[in-house]
């Protein structure tokens, strides 16, 4: 029997939302508010969906205290209380959007989570109450390689 397992959790984090090569007018049409020039912060929300099979014994998929432990490795520590365009390498390059952020998410939990036995099945990134992006990480269009330069920076 196959289930499914969500654990939430938070951080705290700015950024900024502009293309470098364009002007702050053009950034302003583009991203509004969000390309001022000096960031404003949010409190995410993250929700994290993993699959798999339960076990008969424990009626678990997964053991929970390794996937909060994973989750709090890879994003949590790193993300929190961080400007993200300075702090994380990979926001220098790529517009933190609440779609990037979540994307880069299910590249860093992806293999942690593969090795706890499970997949992952959804990420859901809340910005704010009025927007929350939401990565379906087993369609294949998500099995993409994003740039490899944030590695290193985070480990
Ligand atoms: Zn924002």
């Amino acid at each position: 029997m196959e289930a499914t397992l969500t654990v939430s959790s938070h951080f705290s984090a700015a950024h900024r939302l502009a293309l470098p090569e364009l002007s702050q007018a053009e950034n302003d049409q583009i991203y509004g508010k969000c390309a001022r020039i000096h960031g404003h912060g949010h409190n995410y929300h993250l929700e994290v969906s993993v699959s798999g099979e339960m076990d008969s014994r424990t009626g678990m998929i997964v053991d929970l205290v390794a996937l909060q432990q994973a989750i709090a490795d890879r994003v949590l520590e790193p993300f929190d209380h961080t400007f993200l365009n300075k702090d994380i390498p990979y926001f220098a390059e790529v517009v933190p959007t609440a779609e990037n952020i979540a994307l880069y998410i299910v590249e860093r939990l992806r293999e942690p989570i593969q090795s706890l036995g499970v997949e992952l099945e959804k990420v859901k990134l809340i910005e704010s109450p009025n927007n929350a992006c939401e990565i379906y990480c087993r369609q294949p269009a998500v099995r993409m390689n994003l740039p490899v330069l944030p590695q290193a920076a985070m480990a």
